[in-house]
């Protein structure tokens, strides 16, 4: 998609100028000039009061031959050797697409010595791997990584590309998409195949979380989306099945990489591990003041769990954001989830809900949260929480 100035229109008012976000556009010799600054964002279009600027949408959407573009593609992000959970769980509903649109299901591997991922990826849903090894992708960095999936795109045309949204896929998601020249729609919470045009439908909150969102890409490819950890069950791997891999070498260049990562710094113990965790225990602003989450600490250290919190917590700098669960924090689905002060606000329900058992303590027993609780208790957390920690210690010993 290009941007660029009709010379013949151009009155040189420089409204363009201020309106570019990059300052891509300069005056030169009385004429708008855009520069190779200019990310094709078209924000300066609309600006122009004698349509001088030109943005040829028609043609880059023209040029692509959709029916070359096959298969569903999902990222296998891994950590220390170790493949996260959001890439199984993508895994299994990357088999429900490809298997509706009659297509295959292939895992991306990006790494270095990371062969041993291989088996799990196929037994979780995968016919094909295609996998890419070099010290370059020993850790994550944007350059690197955006190259390598950029190339693997140019080369064997995937027709979806499922991300998950941690920290690396919403970075890495929205670059490579900009880079092919595809949409991207982020922070997915469904996914589903739109009867009439058998394209991918990405559904994704909206409006502050009020409405539902769900957005085709009906024009370009691949068709892109990254889908919020957790929202997915990880399909019953099947260690019998396998595929095929296909090894690329990397064309990445050393100095293309423009950042090195020197060290990397854990800002939070495993208490705030919650995408992973199997037992998250969450307080609210009921827990009265921050003194008090010793309490929410406590009980998670016995069930050997994670320490969530409420946006309001966070707000008010009780806990950091790392532990925030909810729409704007983190979308979490452990086997149990305990609610302790939460009012049950959507937005925090919206990051919890498909966890498998949710327990709520509150002192009002018309608080929202107990429409979503599979146990309730109506009580004091002052005093029902330090009562359970010392019953779950005394069934321990
Ligand atoms: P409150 O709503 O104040 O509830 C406190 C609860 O504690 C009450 O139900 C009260 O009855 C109970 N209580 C008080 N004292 C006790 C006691 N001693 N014992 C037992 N119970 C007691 N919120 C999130 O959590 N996560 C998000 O990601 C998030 N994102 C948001 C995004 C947007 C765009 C917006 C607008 C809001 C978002 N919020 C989010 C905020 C959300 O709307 C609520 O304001 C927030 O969840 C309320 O937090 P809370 O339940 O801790 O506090
Ligand atoms: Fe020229 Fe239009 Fe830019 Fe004004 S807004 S400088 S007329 S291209």
């Amino acid at each position: 998609m290009a941007i660029w100035v009709d010379k013949e229109q151009c009155v040189a008012c420089g409204a363009c100028e201020s309106a570019c976000p990059f300052g891509a556009i300069v005056m030169e010799a009385d004429k708008a000039v855009i520069t190779e600054a200019c990310t094709a964002c078209g924000a300066c279009v609309s600006t122009c009061p004698v349509t001088a600027i030109i943005r040829d949408v028609e043609e880059a959407v023209t040029a692509i031959d959709k029916a070359a573009y096959k298969d569903v593609w999902v990222y296998i992000e891994h950590a220390d050797g170790q493949a996260r959970n959001v890439g199984f769980e993508l895994l299994g509903e990357g088999r429900k697409l490809a298997d509706s649109m009659g297509q295959k299901l292939a895992g991306i591997i990006v790494g270095d010595k990371v062969e041993q991922l291989v088996k799990a990826v196929f037994a979780n849903g995968a016919d094909k791997v295609y996998l890419v090894e070099g010290k370059e992708f020993a850790k994550y960095t944007t350059d690197a990584y955006t190259a390598v999936f950029t190339d693997l795109i140019t080369d064997y045309k995937p027709s979806v590309i499922l991300m998950g949204a941690t920290i690396n896929g919403r970075d890495l998601g929205p670059r490579v998409a900009c880079r092919v020249g595809t949409g991207l729609t982020a922070d997915c919470t469904d996914l589903g195949i739109d009867e009439q045009t058998g394209l991918v439908a990405w559904t994704r909150p909206a409006f502050g979380g009020n409405i539902m969102a769900t957005i085709l890409c009906p024009e370009h490819r691949p068709q892109m989306g990254t889908v919020r950890p957790n929202v997915f069950k990880r399909p019953q791997p099947d260690f019998g099945r396998t595929g095929e891999v296909i090894r690329v070498s990397s064309t990445v260049k050393p100095e293309a990489v423009r950042t090195k990562v020197i060290e990397a710094v854990q800002v939070c113990t495993g208490s705030c591990n919650l995408e992973e965790s199997e037992i998250i225990v969450s307080g609210g602003r009921g827990m009265g003041k921050p003194e008090n989450f010793v309490l929410i600490e406590e009980l998670a250290a016995v069930l050997g769990g994670a320490v969530g919190a409420s946006r309001a917590v966070i707000d008010a700098g009780w806990k950091p954001h790392p532990h925030q669960v909810g729409q704007t924090g983190k979308t979490v689905g452990p086997k149990v989830y305990i609610a302790c002060g939460i009012s049950g606000a959507i937005q925090h329900v919206a990051g919890m809900s498909s966890s498998d058992t949710i327990i709520a303590i509150n002192k009002d027993a018309d608080a929202p949260i107990f429409k979503v609780a599979d146990y309730g208790i109506v009580g004091d957390v002052m005093e029902v929480l330090p009562a359970l920690t010392e019953e779950f210690k005394k069934a321990k010993q």
